[in-house]
């Protein structure tokens, strides 16, 4: 019998392209790191997390359950003095791949600067780039001291992009489950994304519906980058900790306490394991890059983690998320949902009317030509030199702003990038967005509401989303504050 030739072989094009991919990586691995190629190459990676408290304690492992592994080091976990982890690396032999954390806390963009050198001159290229938790030691602004800082992950993504050669991630919270808090994080990661990020680490949490929701928004939003997920065998003494201490942004319900309180009357602990490897085969098959394995440090924890990662491992998604749902006797989905008061609500008639004077008066005194003109004209003048002039100018800005919007003196005025909501009154000073540690808007110091969820509804009100989406704002380095934005505003207009 006669065979027509096809027009074309699939496969040897499929064989051609699948080359060509390894030809190509295989010419630019030695400027990729080991995890940029294994997310180049699809391959399901772990994250092991190490805390610098260990110190080369245990083994580092290169594989986790067959996938490969690479070592992920904490910035000041468990104290604002552990020792930095490009410092605890130094410990591990230079062949070992690793992802060094940066938490933003208590720094500067200068500290940051810093840390990208050390990192070039260690050869550490991928990283984890953190806004951070509140410090521990927080300073609130007094005679003695003043507040402590945060540096942005997104001024920090802008900073290691601009520099160049590193493989940079990002952290990202899902579990989000009022309006404003969840759309704010989601508004943030578009910047994050627009600032460089490579790929994004969740939040550790439980609720797949959740997880799934971020998955699916960088794919609706043909976004390149890799996702990861946080996961930790959650034994009840954990989950337990993470409520008394309120560690920020993680979500414990009372199902879950109750689920893992039977197990463990029951003798039934090895359940926390099944479902730590149930929630890593999902992830992986939900598209997942890997996963991020925290507080699972101990040889024994992990070889109990990868004996079911191995047992399971043939299970379809569908299969696992049942034998999870059933473990966590899920009936609904909500289980995993702290209780709301209320779900959405509007911006109020007050904040609408507030927002539309400030911005009338904003580009009439700084964006007009003719504004931009005079005030060049007058701060031209050399007696702005003056300390006395200096100190004048400063004192009548902060008395006319601060009781209006917060004003705490930066020196680079960003209201009119944050719908007239001074950055300043966030405790850490957060002007691209909301840190992960919201609690149903409530911020994470627990005394007022986020800020980034009441611009939210602002700017839903006002049609100004988008700034909440495109606009980098950058960071106030800490030379500049103190002094007058209204006169460098308009230097700089001159310039
Ligand atoms: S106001 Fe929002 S972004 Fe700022 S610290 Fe509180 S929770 Fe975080």
């Amino acid at each position: 019998m006669c065979r027509r030739e096809k027009p074309y072989d699939s496969s040897s094009i499929f064989d051609l392209y699948y080359n060509s991919s390894f030809l190509i990586l295989w010419i630019i691995s030695p400027v990729m790191s080991l995890l940029a190629q294994y997310f180049a190459q699809q391959q399901f990676c772990v994250f092991v997390e190490y805390l610098s408290a260990h110190q080369a304690q245990w083994p580092v492992k290169t594989q986790f359950a067959g996938f490969p592994a690479c070592m992920t080091l904490a910035d000041r976990v468990h104290a604002d003095d552990d020792e930095a982890p490009l410092q605890v690396a130094k410990q591990y032999p230079q062949e070992i791949e690793k992802v060094i954390h940066f938490s933003g806390k208590a720094r500067d963009i200068q500290d940051f600067e810093q840390f990208l050198q050390d990192a070039k001159t260690r050869g550490q290229k991928n990283l984890l780039l953190l806004t951070g938790d509140k410090l521990k030691q927080h300073c609130y602004s007094h005679d003695l001291e003043p507040r402590t800082r945060y540096l942005e992950s997104v001024n920090a993504v802008m900073e290691a992009k601009r520099q160049g050669g590193f493989h940079i991630g990002v952290a990202f919270n899902p579990f989000k489950y009022a309006e404003a808090e969840k759309e704010a994080q989601y508004l943030k990661l578009h910047k994050k994304m627009k600032a460089g990020a490579d790929y994004v680490i969740t939040q550790l949490g439980y609720d797949m519906a959740a997880l799934q929701d971020a998955h699916a928004f960088l794919v609706q939003h043909q976004y390149a980058q890799k996702i990861l997920a946080c996961v930790m065998p959650l034994t009840l003494a954990r989950a337990k900790f993470m409520l008394k201490h309120k560690v920020a942004g993680i979500v414990i319900t009372p199902h879950i306490l109750k689920v893992l309180q039977q197990e463990k009357e029951q003798g039934l602990s090895d359940r926390v394991y099944v479902r730590c490897a149930l929630q890593i085969l999902m992830c992986r098959h939900l598209g997942f890059a890997g996963g991020h394995l925290s507080a699972c440090h101990q040889p024994e924890e992990q070889s109990l983690l990868e004996r079911y990662i191995e047992e399971y491992r043939h299970l379809s998604f569908a299969e696992c998320e049942r034998l999870w749902n059933t473990l966590w006797q899920v009936q609904t989905g909500t289980e995993f949902h702290p209780k709301l008061a209320y779900y959405s609500r509007p911006a109020t008639s007050s904040q609408i009317i507030k927002y539309q004077h400030l911005h009338l008066m904003h580009d009439a005194l700084f964006e007009s030509k003719l504004a931009k003109g005079v005030g060049r004209f007058i701060f031209n003048f050399n007696v702005w030199d003056r300390s006395r002039a200096k100190q004048a100018l400063l004192k009548t800005e902060h008395l006319s702003k601060h009781a209006v919007v917060g004003c705490e003196s930066c020196g680079q005025c960003r209201l009119g990038e944050t719908l007239y909501i001074c950055p300043e009154t966030c405790p850490k000073g957060l002007a691209n967005g909301p840190c992960g540690g919201t609690s149903l808007d409530r911020c994470e110091f627990g005394d007022r509401e986020c800020i980034h969820s009441v611009k939210v509804r602002l700017a839903k009100a006002v049609g100004q989303t988008n700034i909440l989406k495109e606009k980098l704002i950058p960071t106030v380095s800490i030379a500049v504050r103190g002094t007058s934005s209204w006169k460098n505003w308009y230097v700089e207009a001159a310039g």
